[in-house]
C-alpha cells in the first residue's frame, strides 16, 4: 500500500492540473468568443484626407466598462446588476462642445475631472454610452479605423521610445520618410541641433538602455513624429513635469509648429498654451463647467479663475519665457 502512496498523490496532483487546464481552456474559448468593445461598421466610410476636420461632442455620456463587461460569461450577471441599478458611475455626463476646424481648444480642470477621457473618445478608444462624437461631420462610429488612426495624432505626457535608433523611432510615424524629411521634422520639433551633435546622429540608439533622453527631448522627439505623421487632429497631453527653462521654451516653439493649421485638443497645464487657445473648456465632475477665452473666464471669476491662481499662475511651471513675445 505504501508503494501506491506516491503514484496516488501524483494522480491527485494531475487531477488538479487537469482541472486548471480545463478552466484555462474555457477562459480561452470565452475570450475567443468576445466581441471587441468597439467595432468597425461594414459600411464605414473614410474621412476626407485633405482638410482639417472639426470635432463635435453632442450630449456625450460615458463610463468605463467594468471587468465584468469584457467577459462574455458574466454578461447575464451584468444584466442582473443593471436591473438592480448597480452600474459604474458616468465619468462624462452630457458633454457638448464644438472645436472648429484648425483651432486650438484647451481642456483644463482638476485631476480626475474627465479631460483624458474626452481625448480617449476623440481617438475612438471607446464609444460613448449615449450621445455622439463627430469628426468632420461624421459620427466616429461611421468612420473606418484606419482613417481615424491616420487623422488623429496623439502626444502623451510620457512619449514612448523603442530601444532602437532615433531614426527607427521616427520612421515608425512615417515608414517612407526620406532623410531630408526626417531632418526637416527634427528641425521643426527643435531637436535637430541635439541629434546633429551626437556622434552617431540619427543612428544613435535611444531608450532605457541607450542614450537616455531628458523629458523635454523625448517630448520634442514625439513632436517630430507628429510632424512626420501629419495628422489633421492633434490630441496633446501637456507634460506636468517641470522642464528646465531652455527645454520648456524649445518645446513651446516646437508645439507652435506642430499645431499650426490643425484641429487641436490640448490638456493644458501651461499658461502660454491656455492664453493661445481659441477656446478654453473647464472640465469638472465629468461636465463642461465653463467655456471661453482666458480673459473672458478671468472676468467671470469662477472655477477657471480659481484654477488659474492655484495652477497656472505658478511661476515654477511657467518660468520659461520666450525670447520674443511672438514666439508663443
Ligand atoms: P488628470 O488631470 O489627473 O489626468 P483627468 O481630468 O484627465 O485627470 P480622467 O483621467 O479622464 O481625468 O479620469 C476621469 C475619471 O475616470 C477618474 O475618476 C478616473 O479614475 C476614471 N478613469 C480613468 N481611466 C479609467 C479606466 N481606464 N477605467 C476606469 N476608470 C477610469
Amino acid at each position: 500500500l505504501g508503494r501506491l502512496f506516491g503514484p496516488i498523490t501524483q494522480l491527485s496532483g494531475m487531477q488538479e492540473l487537469f482541472q486548471t487546464v480545463v478552466v484555462s481552456f474555457s477562459r480561452v474559448f470565452e475570450l475567443l468568443d468576445l466581441k471587441p468593445l468597439i467595432q468597425e461598421r461594414p459600411d464605414a466610410v473614410k474621412l476626407d484626407k485633405d482638410v482639417a476636420p472639426d470635432i463635435e461632442f453632442e450630449n456625450v455620456s460615458f463610463r468605463y466598462p467594468t471587468a465584468d463587461e469584457v467577459s462574455l460569461a458574466s454578461l447575464e450577471h451584468l444584466k442582473a446588476k443593471r436591473e438592480r441599478g448597480e452600474v459604474t458611475p458616468d465619468v462624462l455626463r452630457d458633454v457638448s462642445f464644438h472645436v472648429q476646424a484648425g483651432t486650438l481648444t484647451a481642456l483644463v480642470g482638476p485631476s480626475g475631472a474627465g479631460k483624458s477621457t474626452i481625448t480617449h473618445l476623440v481617438s475612438r478608444l471607446y464609444d460613448p454610452n449615449s450621445g455622439t462624437v463627430r469628426v468632420g461631420g461624421h459620427d466616429l462610429r461611421d468612420l473606418t479605423f484606419d482613417s481615424i488612426r491616420e487623422a488623429v495624432g496623439v502626444v502623451s505626457q510620457d512619449a514612448y521610445l523603442f530601444h532602437d535608433t532615433i531614426r527607427e523611432n521616427l520612421l515608425y510615424a512615417r515608414p517612407t520618410a526620406t532623410e531630408d524629411e526626417l531632418i526637416e521634422a527634427c528641425k521643426g520639433a527643435q531637436i535637430w541641433d541635439l541629434i546633429e551633435s551626437l556622434p552617431l546622429g540619427l543612428d544613435t540608439v535611444t531608450g532605457d538602455r541607450g542614450y537616455r533622453m531628458s523629458g523635454g527631448e523625448k517630448q520634442r522627439l514625439a513632436i517630430a513624429r507628429l510632424l512626420l505623421k501629419e495628422p489633421r487632429i492633434v490630441v496633446l497631453d501637456e507634460a506636468t513635469a517641470h522642464l528646465d527653462s531652455e527645454s520648456e521654451a524649445a518645446v513651446q516653439r516646437a508645439l507652435k509648429t506642430a499645431l499650426r493649421s490643425r484641429t487641436s485638443l490640448v490638456i493644458a497645464h501651461r499658461l502660454s498654451t491656455i492664453r493661445e487657445a481659441d477656446q478654453i473648456l473647464v472640465i469638472d465632475g465629468g461636465g463642461v463647467r465653463e467655456r471661453g477665452t482666458h480673459d473672458e473666464l478671468m472676468a467671470k471669476g469662477g472655477l477657471y479663475a480659481e484654477l488659474y491662481h492655484t495652477q497656472f499662475a505658478d511661476p515654477r511651471i511657467n518660468e520659461a519665457k520666450p525670447e520674443r513675445e511672438d514666439e508663443l
